[in-house]
């Protein structure tokens, strides 16, 4: 699972070569940050963060880090993405799944046309997209890897608000557990982490709002997760010493929904 890679000044940089969805901000930024700490090269992919994107690569640790940019809901611009992703790194040994949108659309009070808009917009981006990113990494991972989805408590406690949400995170599960078991033979493990609430870009409003007391008494520990609490696991699951975990979801939530 470890490889090395020439960087531009010829130097031989250590490390895995990572590719983080989403890089540019929130869980994905600080993913990004956990790897580079720990001596890998990152591929912090965009969708239209370019300015961020290339300020954190800047920023981050180490050397042979790199940014690549996606539509996730564009198959094509997907596999271009990875495949650059894959040169810049000299292979992929990770992928993280990251990137996610939420999008709001209770089903009394949306109209039908909306209500098919955004279940069409949810699944493209939450599960048909880490699908086709995973299609196309694989394809990079001949000696073994890791790939890490990031999906949510909602899959299992359900978003009254969001149920395309809820459910493209079910999905993502669901995909994982199959190409956990569909991959072993190829020395890929495959897992995922549940986070709760966590503070965020995604999430800042409705911490701040009148809400947000409520939002932090979901937990018992009384607070939301920090960002960098989830990079740990993604970490973790992402290590050599994580095969065995190949199919688990964990869940990160401060015991505010137990299953
Ligand atoms: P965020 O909005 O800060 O970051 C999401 C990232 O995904 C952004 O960089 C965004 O540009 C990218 N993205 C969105 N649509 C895209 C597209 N079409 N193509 C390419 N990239 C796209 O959110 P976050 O809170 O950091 O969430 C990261 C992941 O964690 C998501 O999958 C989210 O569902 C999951 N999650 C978040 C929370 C939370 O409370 N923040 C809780 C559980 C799960």
């Amino acid at each position: 699972m470890s490889s090395a890679h020439d960087d531009e000044n010829g130097q031989r940089a250590k490390g895995r070569g990572v590719l983080v969805t989403g890089a540019s901000r929130g869980i994905g930024r600080a993913v990004a940050a956990a790897f580079a700490e720990r001596g890998d090269r990152v591929a912090v992919h965009h969708r239209d963060s370019a300015g961020q994107a290339r300020e954190l690569a800047g920023e981050l640790p180490g050397t042979g880090h790199a940014v690549v940019q996606a539509d996730l809901a564009d198959p094509g611009e997907v596999r271009r993405m990875v495949d650059a992703a894959a040169e810049a790194l000299g292979g992929i040994d990770v992928l993280v799944n990251n990137a996610g949108i939420f999008l709001s659309h209770p089903v009394t009070e949306v109209g039908y046309e909306e209500w098919q808009d955004h279940w069409r917009r949810t699944l493209d981006v939450n599960l048909i997209g880490p699908a086709n990113v995973t299609w196309c990494a694989i394809r990079h991972m001949p000696a073994g890897g890791r790939i890490v989805n990031v999906s949510s408590r909602g899959a299992y406690r359900g978003e009254p608000d969001g149920p395309a949400y809820g459910a493209s995170k079910a999905g993502l599960n669901a995909f994982a557990q199959s190409l956990a078991v569909a991959l072993a033979p190829h020395g890929i493990a495959v897992a995922s982490v549940a986070p709760g609430f966590v503070e965020t870009d995604m999430t800042g409003e409705h911490l701040k709002a009148p809400g947000g007391d409520a939002i932090r008494a979901q937990s018992p520990f009384g607070r939301v997760a920090r960002a960098a609490e989830i990079a740990a696991a993604v970490v973790y699951l992402a290590s050599p010493e994580a095969e065995w975990a190949s199919g688990a979801v964990l869940d990160l939530n401060g015991a505010s929904y137990l299953r």
